[in-house]
């Protein structure tokens, strides 16, 4: 490998790797320009193997999208309609928004997954209230529940600082914070895509605010549209920054744009191979975010699978009728059973790890009392 590192100008990033010294901004550039992706990835699987060798995790989630209703007109957004009563608008009773639990009583879930609209019309207490007949039905999952996006509009909306939004809503019974729309931070890109949500530095400001208050939470990135290599890398590094200051991102995700029934439409969505090298990147890029994650649903099936070699240590999880990349195009299953997960992890040579919403290894009790009786 030593001469393909070589040929691929890459030999003092691999040094910098083996001595931990961290990559800049110029070093994750060169990684974007480099010809060899496969050198690159090597590079970054590598980097993967010393953090969790062959494990890859997953978990058995559901997303849920209450409402598609909101006030944004982000461009590459399929999934919003402006105003109640607009075509395709919904907004879900909480009855109904519990249904998809109650309907799921039996099944061994860890997680909900929950982002909304940026409704202007519902109360505060209907995200409290979601929370809380929540863990009536099911004390035992987790919600990772309401982008830094949504929380800075329920605090412009109700007339609270962002920290006493978040302050409610753990008492409600919030776990997490996902990590949508983060989209691109540098601001340039950010003004043409998603003028009218919350900036970069708020986004941030709300995770920094979340980790004090205890919450772990995730990062994401969209690519693939009209940011450059730079813009993606300094995306990177202002979350690596935040990494440093407060421990409390678990997993960084990299979400692939979609140009289906969008106003982005005319752009080509990104290709596999620029999907493995953002992995890639991610994962030499942020020494200190413990997971990278592919998000399948966006990726694709198959090139989520390969990006286990890129970098990539987790494949989010069942995800169940998921609405906001199919209303962009997105032709991957809408669910996945965990069985198909591991069938899927281990076609690609790695080993499968199902966890909690905190990267616990999850081990359900028929397995367990099987491997007892079995022992
Ligand atoms: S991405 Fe989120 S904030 Fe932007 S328009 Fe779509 S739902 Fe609204």
């Amino acid at each position: 490998m030593h001469s393909r590192l070589a040929d691929a100008n890459l030999l003092d990033i691999a040094d910098k790797l083996d001595a931990g010294v961290r990559l800049t901004l110029e070093d994750g550039c060169r990684l974007f320009e480099c010809p060899d992706l496969l050198a690159v990835g090597w590079l970054a699987n590598r980097e993967r193997e010393k953090r969790h060798g062959p494990q890859t995790y997953f978990n058995f989630n559901i997303r849920l999208e209450a409402t598609n209703v909101c006030v944004a007109s982000c461009l590459f957004c399929a999934f919003a309609r402006l105003k109640p009563g607009d075509a395709g608008a919904y907004t879900m009773s909480l009855e109904q928004v519990w249904d998809k639990l109650r309907q799921r009583r039996t099944q061994p879930l860890t997680e909900i997954h929950v982002v909304n609209g940026l409704h202007p019309e519902l109360p505060f207490d209907y995200y409290t209230e979601m929370l809380r007949g929540f863990k009536r039905i099911r004390p035992d999952v987790r919600l990772k529940c309401f982008t830094a996006v949504e929380i800075a509009f329920f605090a412009d909306l109700y007339g609270m600082t962002d920290e006493q939004v978040l302050h409610e809503l753990i008492a409600a019974g919030l776990d997490s914070l996902p990590g949508g729309g983060a989209e691109i931070f540098a601001e340039r890109v950010r003004r043409k895509i998603a003028n009218d949500k919350c900036g970069s530095d708020r986004y941030l400001e709300i995770h920094r605010i979340a980790h004090r208050l205890g919450l772990k939470t995730n990062i994401t990135m969209l690519y693939g549209h009209i940011e450059t290599a730079e813009e993606r890398v300094d995306h990177m590094l202002r979350a690596r920054a935040l990494q440093d200051e407060t421990a409390g991102f678990q997993a960084f995700i990299p979400l692939a744009f979609h140009p289906d029934n969008n106003q982005m439409r005319k752009l080509p969505a990104p290709s596999a191979a620029d999907t493995l090298r953002v992995h890639a990147v991610s994962r030499l890029m942020l020494d200190n975010i413990p997971h990278v994650k592919a998000f399948w649903i966006a990726t694709g099936v198959e090139v989520a699978q390969t990006a286990l070699w890129f970098g990539v240590d987790d494949l989010d999880g069942t995800v169940q009728e998921e609405k906001i990349y199919h209303m962009a195009g997105a032709r991957t299953p809408e669910a996945l059973t965990t069985r198909e997960i591991e069938r899927l992890i281990l076609a690609a040579g790695r080993q499968p790890v199902e966890r909690d919403t905190f990267y616990n290894p999850v081990v359900h009790e028929a397995a367990a009392s099987l491997k007892s009786r079995s022992a």
